[in-house]
């Protein structure tokens, strides 16, 4: 079997390879848009809450204040009550008048408090309501990622063991030279000749659909090097019955 050949072979093995894993990658990114977008929703809820607790300390602490004041309102009155004269009673009154300015103020300050509090517990049970959902959603495609990792996995495992025989039984350079393409070309790294017209000596490569000379032709059968399309750069290769088409004098046979 020549160097082509083997190569062949590893590369239909790569190519069932590379479907199975491509579908593995599917699901493997919708796991990971799906985790981020949960990721996204648990930290909006924690910023949420943070604000909301933010909020709730600042109108206790303002109703602290309204009831501060409120004793002081109440001593200011007794003491304008008993007042022993006019200025006295002017002075007192001044003093109610701040402190009631002061009331009102953080009374107002803590019902704002409040009302922003209410908004934030609105968003954060819808907030809550997404994730949740999301969270869900995680669930199921982490199954869904496992069970295609299950399926898988022992086909993967056999594939290859079958590749690394392979690929034992191929010199270093050109399996090298054949990664590097399957690395840039992926399926299009290996393609077959297809013949045209034997007697016209037309064939082309099933890759480009560029013509190959005939030199071409009789490399890949003869040599057993690597040979590769001048257009596109894949290696190319001819199926077992074309080569033995090929082999037979031209003319013979359907001539095609
Ligand atoms: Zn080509």
């Amino acid at each position: 079997m020549t160097v082509t050949q083997k190569l062949l072979k590893i590369f239909l093995v790569d190519k069932q390879l590379r479907g199975l894993q491509s579908r593995l990658r599917t699901s493997e990114k919708y796991l990971t848009e799906q985790s981020s977008g949960l990721k996204a929703l648990e930290e909006r809820q924690w910023s949420l809450e943070a604000q909301a607790r933010q909020l709730a300390a600042s109108a206790a602490e303002r109703q602290g204040e309204v009831a501060r004041l409120d004793e002081k309102l109440l001593t200011v009155r007794g003491r304008m009550e008993s007042s022993q004269n006019h200025k006295e009673y002017k002075s007192f009154l001044a003093e109610l008048n701040t402190y009631k300015a002061d009331r009102d103020k953080a009374e107002t300050q803590a019902l704002e408090s409040m009302s922003k509090s209410d908004e934030l517990r609105a968003a954060i049970a819808e907030v809550e309501a997404q994730r949740e959902e999301k969270a869900k959603i995680v669930v199921i495609a982490t199954d869904e990622r496992d069970r295609r990792m299950m399926e898988i996995k022992d086909r993967l495992q056999e594939l290859q063991r079958e590749r690394d025989a392979l690929a034992a039984d191929i010199p270093k350079d050109p399996l090298r030279e054949f990664e590097q393409l399957v690395r840039a070309r992926g399926d299009d790294a290996m393609a077959q000749i297809e013949i045209q017209d034997r007697k016209r000596h037309e064939y082309n490569c099933a890759s480009c659909m560029m013509s190959i000379p005939v030199e071409t032709i009789s490399s890949v059968l003869g040599s057993g090097r690597l040979t590769l399309c001048v257009s596109c750069g894949c290696i190319l290769y001819v199926t077992d019955e074309d080569a033995k088409r090929l082999q037979e004098p031209a003319g013979k046979g359907k001539g095609r």
